[in-house]
């Protein structure tokens, strides 16, 4: 089993204020982003994230 780490309501995309679904991991820290924000900013952190992790298979619409 491999930590994951969950995401609530109370979890925010930090550019838009969005509920986050995305989390990037950096070595510096942690990253929320909503579904299209992690999609815009994936190529650019690629090279520097540690890990990702993406939720947006939860969003039931
Ligand atoms: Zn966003």
């Amino acid at each position: 089993m491999s930590e994951t780490t969950t995401l609530s309501p109370a979890d925010r995309c930090d550019i838009c204020g969005a509920q986050a679904y995305v989390i990037v991991k950096l070595e510096s820290g942690e990253l929320l982003f909503c579904g299209h924000h992690g999609k815009v900013n994936k190529e650019k952190l690629e090279p520097i994230m540690v890990e990702w992790q993406d939720k947006t298979d939860l969003i039931s619409q």
